[in-house]
């Protein structure tokens, strides 16, 4: 199998929600095409991936170095020697004269790049990728996926009535856990919302919360001590994601659970944070998100690096991802997938599809991601394909 050529395109994913810390109006994500020389039911087969949202595209860095790595590289370099690909290897090309440290905005190119490559291996294989990787990780797997579903941004108007529907909307759909953001308004109008929520859940669901790295010492504490009654899943990134020892002391005090890592785009950058965040192996989560960390090639990295701090995959809810992140999920024993709870945005309608039982997602059992059977399939990958 050769590559033939590697596209980008940069889609705008522009919304009017915010959080605590930024506005999406000009957010942005890069869909990729890998076209490839093999064939298969008689098509062409194509690796496809869409970014992960909250970092914007990856246009000029991919066109720059990273495509180029590898549509120029031979096909010998990366073939895992059966006639399919090998993405590790694929990755050691497309990584090529890159110093170590200082991942910057790269992680999310090469992650990209690293979605596609899956995708493309598992198509050659002729499985889903959460098949794909139960074999590869020596994971089991039955392509139901534990999710929770995301989202209580803030609105000017209604703001508790229409978070409400948004929730009751939820559990009508199958949802038994949710987040909201918290850290937007006054901690009294944060209390309220949760305690609006709290009131419509019934047995087996529950709440967790994220502050969008906002809080310092102090406000983490006064947010801590006010949650406490509601029993909360989690706490997420109430302070800033890279200061470590502030975790540390955050997890010191807190009964609450911490969830963390979505800003931390690095094997380097997970470590530290197991090695100096103090996070409490058996309650707190960790969310690294796949493809905006260099892709599952680094991810299996990270979980080894789990495993060696004695912490179990399940405590693992990567960031968003959609439809990429909820395989990883399926595939390598992962906690729980997320996904957008506002399913007329765009990132939302990647997963808005899905079915949704008792609190798991019903992964596509068609070879790959399955991105051709998101809603917004066509709009996003159009002139990617030909
Ligand atoms: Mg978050």
């Amino acid at each position: 199998m050769r590559i033939l050529a590697i596209r980008e395109k940069t889609v705008a994913l522009g919304s009017a929600s915010r959080n605590s810390s930024i506005g999406f109006g000009g957010m942005t994500a890069s869909a990729l095409a890998i076209h490839t020389d093999a064939v298969r039911d008689g098509r062409p087969v194509v690796g496809l991936a869409f970014d992960s949202i909250g970092r914007y595209g990856h246009g000029g860095l991919l066109r720059e170095r990273f495509i180029p790595r590898l549509a120029e590289a031979s096909s010998e370099s990366y073939s895992d020697g059966s006639g399919g690909i090998d993405p590790h290897k694929a990755w050691a090309l497309v990584m090529a004269d890159e110093k170590p440290g200082g991942h910057g905005e790269r992680c999310g190119a090469v992650g990209l790049i690293d979605a596609a490559l899956w995708d493309l291996k598992a198509k050659l294989a002729g499985v889903p990728l959460w098949k794909l990787l139960a074999e590869v990780s020596g994971q089991a797997a039955d392509g139901h996926v534990p999710v929770y579903a995301s989202g209580g941004h803030y609105r000017d108007v209604d703001d508790i009535k229409l978070l409400c529907a948004d929730i009751s909307r939820a559990v009508d759909e199958g949802h038994r856990r949710f987040k909201i953001k918290i850290g937007g308004v006054a901690l009294a109008e944060d209390v309220a919302r949760v305690a609006a929520i709290h009131a419509l859940l019934g047995p087996g669901m529950s709440l967790a919360v994220d502050g969008n790295g906002t809080f310092d010492r102090e406000k983490t504490l006064r947010y801590v001590e006010a949650l406490a009654p509601f029993a909360l899943a989690w706490i997420e990134e109430p302070v800033h994601p890279l200061d470590y020892d502030l975790h540390r002391e955050i997890a010191a005090a807190s009964p609450l659970p911490l969830a963390t890592g979505e800003n931390l785009f690095s094997r380097d950058d997970a470590r530290n944070l197991l090695r100096h965040g103090g996070l409490r192996p058996e309650r707190d989560m960790l969310q690294f998100d796949i493809s905006l960390s260099y892709g599952l090639v680094e991810y299996l990295r990270i979980l080894d690096d789990l495993e060696t701090h004695r912490w179990s995959r399940q405590r693992c809810a990567p960031h968003a991802g959609h439809l990429f992140a909820a395989h990883g999920v399926g595939g390598l024993g992962l906690g729980l997938a997320e996904v957008a709870m506002d399913q007329a945005s765009l990132f939302g309608s990647l997963t808005a599809h899905l079915v949704v039982r008792d609190g798991k997602a019903v992964l596509p059992d068609r070879p790959g991601v399955g991105l051709e059977t998101c809603p917004p399939f066509q709009m996003i990958f159009e002139n990617l394909l030909q």
